[in-house]
């Protein structure tokens, strides 16, 4: 765990956040500032700065935040219409905080 690193804080209940899914590899919770009508973030309990930071043995941990986020759409209601799935990577690609999260958007009318 990164002391300085915001979703470590959070994934580890160091801030006081609603968990929408939690289990042993993974937090959902709702994104602060929506881009879209249902915001979601799925984010790992590991620090993995970003997907370029990935290796072999976090294999598991993508395939998890991938199934996690397609049982949330569906949660969410917002699986029939449609959504995207979305990664930043590093400051070029708009990534904010430097701790991997998954984004999932959908709910556009
Ligand atoms: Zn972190």
């Amino acid at each position: 765990m990164d002391t300085d690193c915001l979703f470590c804080k959070i994934a580890g209940n160091q801030i006081d956040t609603e968990f929408l899914f939690e289990n042993d590899t993974l937090v959902v919770f709702r994104d602060i500032n929506p881009q879209a009508p249902v915001h979601l973030l799925v984010v790992p309990k590991k620090h993995i700065r970003s997907i370029n930071d990935l290796t072999e043995d976090d294999r598991s941990i993508v395939s998890e935040l991938i199934m996690t986020t397609k049982e949330m759409a569906k949660k969410e209601g917002i699986d029939a219409s449609g959504y995207n799935l979305l990664f930043s990577v590093e400051k070029g690609g708009g990534q904010v905080i430097f701790h991997l999260h998954l984004h999932l958007l959908g709910g556009y009318k």
